[in-house]
């Protein structure tokens, strides 16, 4: 095994400068800055929870459909091969009590909530795939059926494990988790490497999330000790199948995405409000954030 240290609990909740940036014009984006503690030595990462700012969902700024600046056709010849693939983003999925005691209700997906996001989905025709199949299609081109749709559940967080997982499993729904690797281990918060682990392979999968839940940055140096360090870990737990990536705080930088690319990754996410998802574009792809609204306030 590596000799990667476990972190601290987490008892700093280091809240850090927040930005949260809204486009209107059709266009609805977050993202959200962050100052997170450096990381300077190979100690433990001190690292706050992660994006929980004031920025609100997008359901509460009326619709976030967005008014592209290219047409397909634009975006085909650029981008391309490109293929419409809303990728849901959900954060914590747990009850309202649990959110509120733990001051993170704007990272919040009640039971109930996804429960019906996935009658919803199934109702309405839609198919839930997992990640490979988007990282099957850039690197080989396999076709994605019309009206599918991807889950992912940042963090690693106990409630994934406790909440959101059984109610997946029941509806046999693929999903990926992003984990910062440095702050699994670190009950009641985060969940354990044992319990990640537990999930049945044939449905969920894993992605980098840096090792502290680092914001993307310009240091060559740190970028790669956080990114290559969570790679590690992933291997060491045989959960890197998959190879993908989540900015934490969602935006992007040109060393990460470098790093990225040195380590075979296939695909990195941002926070970018969009469901076009291009190969031209696969270190800087857009999800869609939901929280307790219906599917439908999101454009699905
Ligand atoms: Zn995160």
């Amino acid at each position: 095994m590596s000799p990667i240290p476990r972190p601290k609990l987490p008892i700093h909740r280091l809240l850090g400068i927040s930005l949260a940036c809204f486009f209107a014009a059709g266009l609805l984006a977050y993202h959200s800055l962050k100052t997170p503690s450096q990381v300077t030595t190979k100690t433990t990462p001190t690292q706050p929870r992660s994006e929980a700012t004031t920025a609100p969902l997008a359901s509460s700024a009326g619709s976030p459909t967005p008014t592209p600046t290219l047409s397909p056709a634009e975006r085909q010849a650029k981008y391309g091969p490109c293929v419409y693939l809303p990728v849901l983003m959900f954060h914590h999925v747990n009850t309202t009590e649990a959110a509120t005691a733990g001051k993170y209700t704007s990272l919040n997906v009640t039971p109930e909530y996804l429960q019906a996001d996935l009658s919803y989905l199934t109702s309405r025709g839609y198919t839930i795939v997992s990640v490979t199949a988007l990282a099957d299609f850039f690197e080989n081109g396999t076709p994605i059926a019309k009206k599918s749709v991807i889950l992912t559940f940042d963090d690693g967080y106990q409630d994934f494990v406790s909440q959101a997982a059984p109610i997946l499993e029941a509806a046999q729904a693929s999903a990926t988790l992003f984990v910062p690797t440095g702050l699994i281990d670190n009950p009641p918060t985060y969940a354990t490497w044992g319990q990640l682990q537990s999930l049945p392979t044939n449905l969920f999968y894993f992605g980098n999330h840096t090792w502290s839940h680092k914001a993307a940055g310009g240091d060559v140096k740190i970028e790669t000790y956080e990114i290559t360090t969570a790679d590690t870990q992933l291997n060491d737990h045989s959960m890197n199948a998959a190879k993908i990536f989540a900015y934490p705080y969602g935006t992007p930088s040109k060393v990460d995405q470098d790093v990225l690319a040195s380590l075979s990754y296939s695909i990195a996410f941002t926070t970018t409000h969009g469901a076009w998802q291009c190969k031209g574009q696969r270190y800087t792809l857009p999800r869609i954030r939901v929280g307790n609204a219906p599917l439908s306030a999101y454009g699905l």
